[in-house]
């Protein structure tokens, strides 16, 4: 049952201050994960997913600074947290994974190494580091982990140095698993064997899920739900059925015919016209009226509320104002 609320993010800012005044990066997003659920945060590059992600463990560094809203992690709010609370918080029940296995991994330690560091950092001996790394680094699919345990990270494919970089992720049994662009430096088939296994190791250990993505095909292999970000806003929330199947947004609707079907082999693909606003001086009322085909006066001055439309499907779009 995936009633319990893991994580709760209510009305998020964070802003980068440049010379210019403030670059409004999340401004404000509202969405809740669920124990062992997966979701993924999709949007086009400039929407503000990777700050999104980055903020939830504080991870902004400045000139950006969350200058708003909260986020509730079992019920506590990090916001308000000290700096030892933060870091017992970021090693055991929050992990990361980023884009890029290389730049993740030290390539001056080996990779067992590695895996242990993330036992003994939280007080674990070694011996016992040692046994829960080799048994990690087999079920993430290391092969022939008795001579691979000491490689070093150039030793290492990019397919295998990412399920290295996702041992470590899962290393104490994380609540949540925050999934940068895990897969977009792999080749398509290491791709689908990099979903799959975290597909079954969060539903091995219960953990939930959190994938950062330009891709509605990435995130469709990998979760419960999606939600959709344009320029620093949430526009739709849906399960994956609503979002793939009913897409109600037309942002999202334009997302989806970016992507190619199996089963629509025919369909055009078109590609969304304009660009993505700056975010320094997004557009008034709805961020995406300048490259809207459906809008109307209102969104040019209002911007539009998130709005239940079913059960576990919300938009933001004065389309659907009753
Ligand atoms: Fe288009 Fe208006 Fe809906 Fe924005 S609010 S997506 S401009 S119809």
């Amino acid at each position: 049952m995936m009633s319990e609320i893991l994580l709760e993010v209510e009305d998020l800012r964070v802003y980068y201050e440049i010379r210019e005044g403030f670059v409004r990066a999340v401004d404000g997003v509202s969405f809740k994960l669920y124990k062992a659920e997966s979701m993924a945060i999709v949007g086009e590059s400039g929407s503000g997913k990777t700050t999104l992600a980055l903020a939830i463990p504080r991870l902004i560094d400045p000139p950006g600074k969350i200058v708003g809203g909260r986020i509730l992690f079992k019920g506590r709010d990090i916001l308000s947290m000290n700096e030892r609370e933060l870091t017992e918080i970021r090693g055991r029940e929050i992990s990361f994974i980023f884009q890029d296995p290389a730049s993740a991994l030290n390539p001056v330690f080996n990779i067992g190494f590695q895996v242990e560091e993330k036992y003994t950092a939280h007080g674990i001996d070694e011996l016992k580091a040692y046994r829960e790394s080799l048994k990690l680094l087999k079920s993430v699919g290391i092969a022939d982990i008795k001579r691979r345990y000491r490689s070093y990270p150039h030793q290492l494919s990019g397919g295998m140095k990412q399920r290295v970089v996702i041992a470590i992720a899962m290393a104490l049994n994380p609540s949540l698993i925050i999934a940068d662009e895990p897969t977009s430096g792999l080749d398509v088939t290491i791709q689908a064997q990099i979903l799959d296994l975290l597909r079954d190791l969060s539903e091995k250990h219960r953990s939930s899920i959190l994938l950062i993505t330009h891709d509605i095909g990435v995130a469709a292999e990998l979760v419960d739900k999606i939600g959709v970000m344009y320029a620093g806003k949430m526009l739709e929330i849906g399960s994956l059925d609503k979002i793939l199947n009913e897409p109600l947004h037309p942002y999202t609707r334009a997302l989806m015919n970016c992507v190619p079907r199996m089963h629509k082999s025919m369909q055009k693909l078109t590609s969304i016209r304009g660009m993505v606003p700056s975010l320094l001086h997004p557009p008034e009322g709805c961020r995406f009226h300048p490259r809207c085909d459906y809008a109307r006066d209102i969104c040019k001055s209002i911007e539009p509320e998130m709005i239940k439309v079913d059960e576990d499907h919300y938009v933001a779009c004065h389309l659907y104002r009753r």
